[in-house]
């Protein structure tokens, strides 16, 4: 029973979603390894792919021998040359007809080296030459077969990234059980799909892929066919999900918009044409007898805050209670004195819960949140703790959303039960090619202008060395009364990358600005983090260096120049959100890009676009042009990788397609992609615990 089962391992194609554990030869220390490469499940492995290849199949004679190269020899054991001192290799002496070589073993015992080099027998080797002393050599060779084995030495081996602890012929050993164990499973691309693009089989492709068949990683059909299921399975899940959302029916909000009307006679400013349109579609949504799940994008700066609370009062006054919950404590706070001022007047309770929110006012907000007293709450994450309860919670608005991934999003969408509308809000702009993958579950409004007062930001570039000047111009600054942003990429000094590090400048900036810097970076706590915002927020300190950890979304109305050091490090759209941290008041906002002095050509081309527009929707567009898509920022952020295998610059035409082909098979019944959407990891996604 044991054998049989061993033998086909994946006999099921659900298999495939066991624990890697559930492999022969795989134990518990083996599978902590392979969690690091973020391998669990025996799926995981299928999409680790190979980098590259060692050929094997170059058979050598001992007169073509090429050092440094891996090469596999038929030769004849002549003489054993074993030293019995320590710390000297066995040595074992072969010959052809054109040469001899040394094959030098250590730490191997002479029985096992006569077993596999028996005197005056041919037999093949295989691994690296080496010139030693004048002869050729080869240490620890990786393979020595008898020469009927042959086919077995001579082939392509496929190399993957490994980790500490995995050897690659342990890891070679389980990838090929599966690979030459995979289940059958039905084709769920229809035969004309293949043939358009000359695809093979999803089992085929897999077996193409891992045995390194072809050079190209990227584009070869293979791993297009693959890339064209992952994202396919994306757009189906996120398809689902919306369908589910458009299906189920709430009750309409009614409304004449007069609280609305209100807050905007009392505000110091005229909305934008932009801000309007959205605040139209999010009240249709609101009106509408159909759940909203929406997403407004806009620049930072754009003025998303006032078209949440605009909405809200729509809310507020059809009678439901409201939530706006934001990434931090900080920002959540923000938030909360904006409303206490726009609401100024009116009849709306407003209250603030973070973690921080005292247990005795807690208490009472809770309370009141139960019996209808509280109007709209305004919190981190707390907001969705289980003994939170609303009376009649009718909308949720989330901020600066790309804090939170995709599946967290999802269960938000949850949250407040179905007659509860739900808005996100993103700084993120995605470029509009990419708008279906990220955002295909949701309605999307979009804001693209900026508030007509708005200056744009001057943008700089400088020579590191060049560096002292900064001094100056940041005294003046200072004296001015504004404050300055310092961006470093590292924490540390490193000893590998060449990357300035917030501790070292810190220490630089304080020699000449004792009291007035602080600095900011990613090890300290959430606690510690909000007290130094604080400080530099109410003006305590004036410089604050720091990581890429401040929040974008954080009104820093003195700040009015950022420094961003080793510029080349960042992506072009997070250069563009970094540097609207400041300039959001009345004064001119400030940002220099210091670079290395060797500039590359992509880098001058990347500081051209800086300087030349301030539109984060244009911006995201080049920069994924240039860098890929790796790079969108928000997506960094979340921690969350889209995509293992399909690329948005090189399967360009591949997301083109999927897009079209959902749409022509989104109303059949999808059934005959279950497999594929749960092995690309979506599944759970959709088919969430509220179903
Ligand atoms: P974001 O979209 O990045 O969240 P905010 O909502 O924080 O932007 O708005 C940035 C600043 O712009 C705020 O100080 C806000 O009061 C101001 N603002 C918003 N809308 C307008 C407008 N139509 N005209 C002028 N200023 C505006
Ligand atoms: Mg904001």
């Amino acid at each position: 029973m044991y054998y049989i089962l061993s033998m086909s391992i994946l006999k099921n194609k659900d298999d495939l979603f066991k624990k890697i554990s559930f492999l022969k030869g795989v134990g518990p220390k083996l599978s902590k390894y392979l969690k690091n490469k973020k391998i669990e499940k025996i799926n995981d492995l299928l999409w680790h792919f190979p980098y590259s290849s060692t050929d094997r199949t170059n058979m050598t004679t001992l007169d073509k021998l090429e050092v440094g190269k891996i090469q596999t020899i038929k030769v004849k054991v002549i003489k054993y040359n074993f030293p019995r001192l320590r710390n000297l290799p066995n040595k074992v002496i072969c010959e052809d007809e054109y040469g001899k070589i040394d094959i030098i073993f250590f730490n191997s015992r002479e029985g096992y080296i006569k077993a596999i080099l028996p005197i005056n027998n041919w037999v093949l080797i295989s691994g690296k030459i080496n010139f030693y002393k004048n002869k050729y050599q080869i240490t620890n060779p990786s393979y020595i077969t008898s020469i009927d084995k042959i086919d077995y030495v001579k082939k392509i081996i496929p190399k993957y990234s490994l980790t500490d602890g995995l050897n690659e012929k342990s890891y070679r050993k389980i990838i090929e059980k599966v690979i030459n164990n995979l289940p059958n499973v039905e084709e769920w691309h229809d035969e004309d799909v293949l043939k358009k693009f000359g695809f093979s089989s999803w089992h085929e492709s897999l077996l193409k892929i891992h045995n390194f068949d072809n050079d190209d990683q990227v584009n070869n059909k293979y791993i297009r066919r693959l890339a064209l299921d992952e994202i396919l399975s994306n757009l189906i899940v996120l398809s689902k999900h919306r369908k589910k959302f458009k299906e189920s029916i709430k009750k309409n909000k009614l409304f004449n918009s007069l609280l609305s009307k209100k807050i905007l006679k009392n505000l110091s400013f005229r909305l934008t044409q932009n801000q309007e349109n959205v605040i139209n579609e999010i009240n249709k949504d609101l009106r509408s007898d159909k759940k909203m799940f929406r997403i407004l994008q806009g620049d930072v700066g754009s003025g998303k805050t006032i078209v949440a609370f605009l909405t809200s009062a729509n809310v507020l006054e059809f009678g439901c209670q409201s939530a706006l919950m934001a990434p931090t404590s900080i920002l959540a706070k923000q938030h909360y004195i904006l409303a206490k001022k726009i609401f100024d007047g009116t009849k709306i309770r407003i209250e603030l819960l973070t973690g921080k929110t005292e247990n005795k006012l807690k208490k009472e907000i809770l309370k009141d949140l139960k019996n209808g007293q509280i109007d709209l709450l305004i919190g981190t994450h707390a907001l969705f703790q289980k003994k939170i309860e609303f009376k009649n919670l009718g909308f949720i608005i989330i901020d600066e959303q790309h804090k939170f991934g995709v599946k967290q999003r999802m269960s938000l969408a949850e949250k407040g039960g179905k007659n509860c509308d739900v808005l996100l809000m993103s700084a993120t702009p995605i470029p509009r090619t990419m708008m279906l993958t990220f955002y295909g579950d949701m309605d999307v409004s979009r804001i693209t202008e900026k508030p007509k007062n708005r200056l744009p930001i001057l943008t700089y570039s400088k020579p590191e060395k060049k560096i002292n000047e900064l001094i100056k111009i940041i005294e003046k600054s200072l004296s001015q009364n504004n404050q300055v942003f310092w961006v470093c990429p590292l924490i540390n000094e490193s000893q590998i990358l060449d990357y300035s590090s917030v501790k070292k400048r810190f220490d630089w900036l304080k020699k000449r600005f004792p009291d007035e810097v602080s600095i900011l970076h990613g090890e300290l706590k959430q606690d510690e983090k909000d007290l130094i915002l604080e400080k530099f927020l109410k003006k305590k300190t004036k410089i604050l260096v720091s990581t890429t950890v401040i929040e974008v979304g954080i009104d820093f109305p003195d700040a009015n120049l950022i420094i961003i050091e080793n510029a080349n490090k960042f992506g072009l759209a997070q250069l563009h959100q970094l540097r609207g941290r400041v300039g959001r008041g009345q004064i001119q906002g400030k940002c220099i890009l210091v670079f290395k002095d060797n500039l590359s050509k992509n880098s001058i081309q990347r500081i051209k676009i800086l300087k030349k527009s301030s539109d984060g929707f244009f911006i995201a567009e080049e920069d994924m042009k240039m860098r890929g898509f790796g790079d969108i920022i928000g997506y960094q952020q979340s921690g969350e990788k889209f995509f293992k295998i399909a690329d948005p610059i090189n399967h360009e035409d591949l997301f083109i397609f999927a897009e079209n082909y959902l749409k022509k098979i989104e109303n059949e019944n999808l059934d005959k992609f279950d497999f594929l959407v749960k092995l690309h990891d979506r599944a759970e996604i959709i088919y969430s615990k509220n179903d």
